[in-house]
């Protein structure tokens, strides 16, 4: 019998350098992380949350099946942060990739390094619509039906960016 597939979903962020290349190239990194393919979301730009004085946030999530238990896949995601030259300064400040472990099938976990379903997803409209997007009619454990929590998440001005008009303009 082989290891079990998990159904996983990733918040992808970035507001440092060339961001929608950070984020292209974190999804071909989840791609080692998958068994079969990656779905991912629409790209969408927003302002940050938290300190207000840096750069606009680019945000996606990704959603594809694994057999990585939670903390090595968070060690996995981890080395793609660093990998895109990730530095952890201030809290919520400036960062090249951001990737949080957003759901880890229908299973909760709360310990020192991991906390699942991602903490903060109920109150982030830059993490439900693009999930939405994806899986409208998604279960979150813990929180009910994704589509409720979209009605009562705190509002956020989201722009759609095309992922084609994200990629960088080729050199002449
Ligand atoms: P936030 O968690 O509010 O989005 P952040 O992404 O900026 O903030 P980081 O500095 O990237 O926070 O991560 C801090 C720590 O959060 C990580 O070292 C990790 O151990 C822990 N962590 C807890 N739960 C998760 C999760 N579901 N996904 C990713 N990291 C998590
Ligand atoms: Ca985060
Ligand atoms: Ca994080």
């Amino acid at each position: 019998m082989g290891a079990a597939l998990i159904p996983i979903w990733i918040g992808l962020g970035s507001n440092q350098g060339d961001s929608p290349a950070h984020l292209q190239s974190a999804l071909a990194g989840l791609a080692g992380l998958a068994v079969g393919r990656v779905a991912r979301s629409p790209l969408y730009r927003s302002a940050p949350v938290g300190p207000q004085d840096q750069a606009d946030f680019f945000n996606a999530v990704a959603r594809f099946d694994t057999v990585l238990s939670p903390h090595a896949l968070l060690d996995r995601l981890q080395s793609l942060e660093q990998a895109r030259g990730r530095v952890r300064a201030r809290r919520w400040g400036p960062r090249t990739l951001d990737l949080d472990i957003l759901l880890y099938g229908m299973q909760r976990l709360d310990d020192v390094r991991l906390k699942i379903p991602h903490p903060e997803l109920s109150r982030r409209l830059f993490v439900l619509r693009p999930m939405a997007d994806l899986d409208p009619l998604l279960r979150i454990p813990g929180h009910g039906m994704l589509a409720d929590l979209l009605t009562v998440c705190p509002p956020l001005r989201l722009d759609p960016v095309p992922w084609s008009g994200a990629e960088p303009p080729p050199h002449i």
